[in-house]
């Protein structure tokens, strides 16, 4: 067979190699040992928690090696391909701390010298491989139609026969056309797709090292896989091997499901005549299935909280879910977190072989608790920052609350911050309403009181008009604790502990129930941070008016 011949008939407008190719994206400049790795996500939607999992891994490994982390937008499926879904990915990353160094930005800006980083744009260059791979008997075109459906004629066969299914050996219909039959069916216009020409026997078999888990053997591919459709676009294989071979990645990092392919990827570089990357799997984000109680992948589909901006729009700080998907990634981040609590993560040494190997849980109270530890950290500034920015998009009443009340809100934010223990209370930016709703008048006036039955409606009266009868703004911490106990007292409730619990029956309370019910009346909570420090806060002014509305209200 003439394959030149060949290649040419199928591709007449194609004139560069890959050769060509090869001259036009040369090596990158980077010291040696430097990483090039991307993420590459299809545009099919949103963008999933698991992309940000996925980007941060290869931006780590990136950026502490002196390589490159790029984007690429994988839009060969125009079928599943979501209308301005490729522009959301870039802004996306970025809020999450991810952002790629190069590739594609949006429909009208590419940042990088190995573009174009969008597969649709890039069609010429996988049929020039492919041509390439025609022209040397290693690919050929097949005019079979919906011969990869899963209930075509002969898989249904191979089914019947009980064989492995698949376009490979006597099912292989056009792998022995000749240039003739080939040319009879050019003629008459019949669409035709390009198989690679598998030379694998299904027992031979191949070992590949996978940087986290090391060697594992595969039966070497036998399959004839289709690699360039009937419109010219790629498959992923064959993207795949084009673009990480131009655009320099030296490891690929991608889920595990990708695994069994790498023999066909394998196969793919060394019939282009090409060095394969090395290749790194991870282990995939599972969750619990609802209806079987058993742990699987989180999917698009049924998983809609893994959209990334569920947790935007919760506002989860996007520190902390880098906290937590660093976790997931690597066994020991959790020990460095605890051994250097201050520390910025940039600062944690990643390492492959610490890399968790199976499958972890996404575990939103793991998730939801270390939030609290990053937010703790942050100044009452950045939370009053963060807090602005979130509800200006999703909560207009506090947005409101928080742009007029500046210095107040930052003092708010303040309370038992910037101390060893700092407290640790806001998960997400979207609990501060619901936590701190008291700091503002027009808030606490629509709640309710909910006081322990022990105390009666009496005793709580007189205790509060005590208290602001007392109470002066002035007083360091201890004058009013001091104060608080005394009022107790002259109210028939011990103002020692060790007392009280000796002899309960004597006493209304201890002084710890005359703080509850201080704090229960001016801030309608349990438990709230320092009530020393809300009251200096709220003001003797907001105070009187707060035990003026107790009074009306009980
Ligand atoms: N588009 C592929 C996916 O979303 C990318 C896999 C890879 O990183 O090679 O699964």
């Amino acid at each position: 067979m003439d394959y030149k011949k060949l290649a040419e008939m199928l591709f007449p407008n194609i004139d560069k190699n890959i050769e060509y190719y090869l001259n036009k994206y040369p090596k990158r400049e980077l010291k040696e040992g430097a990483l090039v790795t991307r993420v590459a996500p299809s545009p099919t939607g949103w963008l999933h928690i698991g992309t940000v999992y996925q980007a941060l891994l290869n931006k780590t490994l990136a950026e502490q090696s002196g390589g490159i982390f790029y984007l690429r937008i994988e839009d060969t499926d125009e079928k599943r391909e979501v209308q301005g879904a490729a522009d959301i990915m870039y802004p996306c990353l970025k809020e999450f701390g991810v952002e790629p160094m190069e590739g594609y930005v949006n429909s009208d800006l590419q940042i990088g010298e190995y573009g174009p980083y969008k597969q649709s744009e890039r069609k010429e260059i996988y049929q020039a491989f492919c041509k390439e791979l025609v022209s040397k008997g290693l690919a050929y075109p097949c005019f079979c139609s919906g011969d990869d459906e899963e209930d075509c004629d002969y898989r249904k066969e191979q089914k019947r026969l009980g064989v492995q299914t698949g376009y490979y050996g006597i099912w292989a219909k056009c792998r022995n056309l000749s240039l003739e039959e080939i040319e009879e069916n050019l003629k008459q216009k019949k669409p035709f797709k390009i198989r690679i020409k598998a030379d694998g026997d299904g027992i031979e078999r191949i070992v590949i090292d996978d940087e986290a888990r090391g060697k594992i053997s595969f039966p070497k591919n036998f399959i004839d896989y289709v690699i360039l459709k009937e419109d010219g676009q790629a498959l992923y294989h064959m993207a795949h091997l084009v673009d990480d071979t131009l655009m320099h990645t030296n490891l690929v990092v991608r889920d595990e499901s990708w695994l069994p392919s790498v023999p066909l990827h394998k196969q793919l570089f060394e019939f282009a005549g090409l060095n394969s990357p090395k290749y790194l799997h991870t282990p995939q984000i599972l969750t619990i299935d609802e209806k079987t109680g058993n742990a699987r992948k989180v999917s698009k589909r049924y998983d809609p909280w893994a959209d990334s901006r569920e947790f935007i729009k919760q506002g989860i700080p996007s520190d902390a879910i880098r906290e937590y998907l660093m976790m997931l990634l690597n066994s020991n981040f959790e020990t460095f977190r605890l051994n250097n609590p201050d520390l910025d993560m940039k600062e944690y040494k990643f390492s492959i072989s610490n890399m968790n190997k199976s499958g972890a849980q996404f575990d939103h109270e793991k998730l939801n608790f270390i939030s609290k530890n990053v937010i703790s950290k942050f100044s009452a500034e950045k939370v009053y920052n963060e807090v602005l920015n979130y509800s200006k998009e999703y909560d207009k009443e506090l947005y409101e609350l928080l742009n007029s009340n500046k210095d107040y809100c930052i003092k708010m934010f303040n309370i038992e911050r910037n101390t060893i223990k700092p407290r640790k209370d806001i998960a997400k930016f979207s609990d501060v309403k619901g936590l701190y709703y008291y700091f503002f008048n027009e808030l606490f006036d629509k709640n309710c009181y909910d006081f322990d039955e022990r105390f009666n409606k009496e005793d709580i009266l007189m205790l509060l008009n005590r208290y602001l009868e007392t109470y002066n703004e002035e007083d360091e911490k201890d004058v009013w604790f001091a104060k608080i106990k005394v009022l107790g007292e002259d109210l028939g409730f011990a103002s020692d502990m060790k007392v009280y619990k000796q002899n309960k029956e004597a006493y209304k309370g201890s002084y710890a129930d005359i703080a509850s019910i201080i704090r229960m009346s001016l801030t309608k909570e349990k438990n709230t941070p320092d009530l020393y420090e809300i009251c200096k806060l709220l003001t003797k002014k907001e105070i009187a008016r707060r035990i003026e509305i107790l009074n009306k209200s009980l």
